[in-house]
């Protein structure tokens, strides 16, 4: 059994922290795969187009690929670790000596049962989880507004420099991270978006009560 991880060198520092915490305490090694090449030389090479879902380039590039070259032509078992509630499908290889195998989802495991896997084994969870819902780089496009909102509270620098990424076309072209606004517009919005997000999570918290009562 071989442990990757596929380093963008954008993650959350928590993330870095996090994968010391794993090694440590499962006395692993991981194997941290890269393109050398870097986000910055794949944000050139497309005009300044900002990553996307329709333009996920960022994961073809700097994740697939150094996966794909990883393991070269070799036999391969590919864990997944998306659960069983996840609406999402991960990475199916296009390589025919990789097989993708989901023991999460087989197992009809969901969010509660990874939290308490997570929590009896010792290991716990990612500091981000205080106010980030997924791993991911620090810019994620996935993410929501309320978390744009918290990175720019939680590392103003990260921050800044994804706004920069948003603005940083000599010809004046402007790509946003979310739809329909810049991270600045975003950030000015903040007491309205941290409330609507209070509200979202008082709604969830009555529908769980409602559902455990039923
Ligand atoms: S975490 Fe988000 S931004 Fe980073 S590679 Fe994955 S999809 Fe792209």
């Amino acid at each position: 059994m071989e442990y990757f991880f596929c380093d963008t060198h954008k993650k959350l520092p928590e993330t870095y922290d996090y994968l010391d915490r794993i090694k440590v305490r499962l006395g692993i090694k991981i194997h941290y795969l890269s393109d050398k090449r870097g986000f910055e030389h794949w944000l050139a090479i497309h005009d300044g187009l900002l990553p996307s879902p329709q333009m996920r380039w960022c994961t073809v590039k700097m994740k697939i690929k150094p996966l794909e070259d990883f393991v070269g032509d070799d036999e391969a078992i590919s864990y997944i670790g998306i659960r069983a509630d996840e609406n999402r499908e991960g990475y199916i290889s296009t390589k025919p000596n990789i097989k993708p195998v989901f023991p999460l989802k087989e197992r009809g495991l969901v969010k509660a049962d990874i939290i308490r896997l997570l929590e009896e084994s010792g290991i716990g969870l990612p500091d981000y989880y205080r106010w980030r819902s997924r791993s991911g780089c620090f810019f994620c496009f996935f993410q929501r507004k309320y978390e744009w909102v918290m990175l720019a509270q939680e590392h103003p620098d990260l921050f800044q420099k994804a706004v920069e990424y948003e603005s940083n076309h000599a010809d004046g072209r402007t790509y946003t991270w979310t739809d329909g606004e810049s991270l600045l517009q975003l950030l000015a919005r903040k007491d309205e978006i941290i409330a609507q997000h209070k509200k979202l999570m008082a709604k969830e918290k009555n529908l769980v009560i409602t559902f455990n009562l039923n």
